[in-house]
């Protein structure tokens, strides 16, 4: 849209996974590269846009283009003098689908219909010499390939998490991985940079029974083509992953460049909420130092109704205040009204429920103490930058080999419990873990550790710090690769 991009730069493609925890930090990696001097189209589909409006009207209001029509989220950046501009394409289904409740129906058009939105709309930009694109998408290697360009796999998980999915040869060989029989429950020790991992802290998909699913064929597929990558960009810290990443980077060129937060950490120049932020701040500023939990489940996984329930009880119970983070799909989107109707006239006066939040505001607050998360990579990153220790309860996906990393390896969190298929707890133990966080001696403990954490992600980030260092040796080697063949 807009002016074409800069003919003298490298132009690159940049093509976030349409779920919130992936388009948040690809918006800020493309203002990165931005300002490293790359020429940036960054492509969002149709209905992230569409959601992305509804709930920053009047933020995007204000870059409305002169027919008032289309709103472009890196309006405000480009005025501000970086390259970057902003592509839409469709996903395959209507705008206003619900793909929340038809998860199923959503990943089939991400398997079989995105491919070829994306290369018409390459087909119609100004010479692309790189296609930046999340590990997720099966495609990006071959389409990268037939345009005769580097394909850049962006990883916005740990690198942990990269490393078990490239490795899910040696898994299922080993019969931990989709056996015909029980997979094996042994310590996992073979693999390589990963010098012991249970079963149990795997990724969900990779603990299933049924690997015949969509998003199973997502996986298989999108890691055929990680293999072809020609670089990986990763939305981790070299310190806290060492062995891990030193493995990966002997078979490809691997960069951990995180934590990728928006500059300034609490307020994103770009809008990337898909659902409308409340203000917490009333609440915030009225408690104590270190006394308010903060809970959130992400913006993807749904909880069960009877699970809120029980966590209802145990937040009642246990005294804290609170902001409780509550999408309105969370249970689905055909059930609005997720808590039990006692919940907030029992709790009022000690916290709130709000749809959606300025989750890194919220954590960066003085007065929270505590993060019950679902354990989200970002939401990780975050409550670590914010030094808030955090309860785990992961859902599925990645969240369970995250709370291996952060109960098990940094000892930054307490575990509430759930695994795999198992989305089970008791209000009992909801109450106890959140004193325990709260006011307990593990919480202590995790919120000294996860000082030096974050002490090793603010090193990171510095100037001279890892995550800077491969940063600008990503884009010295890009350039270089780029520089030596001709854009299409
Ligand atoms: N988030 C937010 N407001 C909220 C809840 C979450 O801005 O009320 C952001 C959060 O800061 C994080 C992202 O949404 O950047 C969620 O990503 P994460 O990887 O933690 O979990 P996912 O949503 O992918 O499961």
């Amino acid at each position: 849209m807009e002016d074409s991009p800069s003919t003298t730069k490298p132009h690159l493609l940049l093509i976030p996974f349409p779920f919130q925890g992936h388009i948040i930090p690809s918006a800020h990696l493309a203002l990165k590269l931005a300002a490293a001097g790359f020429s940036v189209t960054f492509v969002n589909t149709e209905a992230v846009h569409h959601q992305i409006a509804l709930a920053n009207d009047e933020y995007l209001a204000r870059f409305s283009g002169a027919d008032g029509g289309h709103r472009d989220i890196f309006a405000g950046a480009r005025s501000s003098g970086l390259d970057i501009r902003y592509e839409l394409v469709g996903d395959g289904l209507p705008v206003t689908f619900d793909r929340s409740l038809n998860h199923d129906e959503f990943a089939v058009q991400l398997l079989h219909s995105f491919h070829g939105k994306v290369e018409a709309l390459a087909g119609r930009l100004p010479p692309i010499s790189g296609l930046v694109a999340d590990t997720f998408f099966v495609w990006p290697a071959t389409l990268a390939r037939s345009l005769g360009i580097p394909y850049i796999t962006f990883w916005t998980e740990p690198a942990l998490v990269f490393s078990l999915y490239y490795h899910m040869d040696l898994l299922r060989h080993h019969g931990h991985f989709g056996s015909q029989a029980e997979n094996r429950k042994d310590t996992i020790t073979y693999l390589p940079g990963v010098a012991a991992i249970e079963p149990t802290d795997l990724m969900s998909y990779l603990q299933d029974s049924d690997t015949t699913t969509v998003v199973h064929r997502i996986i298989f597929k999108a890691f055929e083509e990680a293999h072809q990558a020609d670089f990986i960009l990763a939305n981790t810290v070299a310190e806290l992953e060492t062995e891990t990443i030193a493995a990966v980077h002997r078979e490809k060129p691997f960069y951990a460049v995180g934590p990728i937060f928006p500059a300034g950490f609490t307020r994103s120049a770009v809008a990337t909420s898909l659902w409308a932020e409340s203000d917490c701040s009333q609440l915030l500023d009225s408690r104590p130092r270190g006394s308010v939990l903060y809970i959130s489940f992400g913006s993807y996984a749904h909880v069960e109704k009877k699970v809120l329930e029980e966590i209802a009880h145990g937040v009642m119970a246990s005294g804290a205040s609170f902001v409780w983070v509550l999408r309105p799909d969370i249970v689905g989107s055909n059930d609005p009204e997720p808590l039990p109707a006692w919940f907030k006239k029992e709790t009022a006066g000690r916290g709130i429920v709000v749809q959606w939040c300025r989750q890194a505001e919220v954590l960066s607050h003085p007065a929270v103490g505590g993060f019950l998360t679902h354990c989200g990579w970002n939401s990780i990153l975050e409550s670590v930058w914010s030094g808030v220790p955090m309860l785990c309860f992961p859902l599925l996906t990645d969240q369970f080999t995250n709370r291996r990393l952060v109960v098990g390896d940094w000892k930054v969190a307490v575990d509430l419990g759930g695994g795999s298929g198992r989305m089970a707890v008791r209000r009992e133990d909801v109450a106890e873990k959140i004193g325990r966080l709260m006011r307990g001696e593990e919480g202590v403990m995790a919120r000294e550790e996860v000082k030096k954490v974050r002490s090793i992600l603010q090193g990171a980030l510095a100037g001279g710090g890892s995550s800077s260092r491969n940063f600008d040796r990503f884009v010295e080697d890009l350039k270089c690769r780029v520089s030596s063949r001709r854009p299409v």
